[in-house]
């Protein structure tokens, strides 16, 4: 091998690392972007979370709100009316007349549902 041919070699693989250099460069670059926008993901994700969670607790609470303002209701404002102008409201005699006796079902249903 002439001292010609070892030149040309040397600066063949010089050309070669140069390019691999670059090569490396444009990889870091693109690594760092993913890692960005993976943090950017993780961090959007961890908002919807907390934000879904917080709709859920505000559902839940506006379900619970909508149970107590049914009890005592309109409803249950009806049916002591009823049961005041002397029927049954029990599901033993419901609608019959109760000739003017106090109905132990009746009056556990209106407790239970009060
Ligand atoms: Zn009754």
């Amino acid at each position: 091998m002439s001292k010609r041919q070892i030149f040309d070699q040397v600066s063949d693989m010089e050309t070669q690392i140069g390019e691999l250099y670059e090569q490396l460069g444009d990889l870091k670059g693109k690594l760092s972007h993913l890692l960005e926008e993976k943090h950017r993901l993780e961090m959007e994700n961890h908002h919807l979370r907390s934000r879904l969670e917080q709709a859920d607790d505000d559902f839940k609470e506006n379900e619970v709100v909508n149970e107590t303002s049914n009890i005592p209701g309109e409803g249950y404002d009806n049916l002591a009316r009823l049961y005041e102008e002397g029927f049954h409201i029990c599901n033993v005699h419901f609608g019959t007349p109760r000739r003017e006796e106090d109905c132990l079902f009746c009056l556990e249903f209106l407790n239970k549902t009060k």
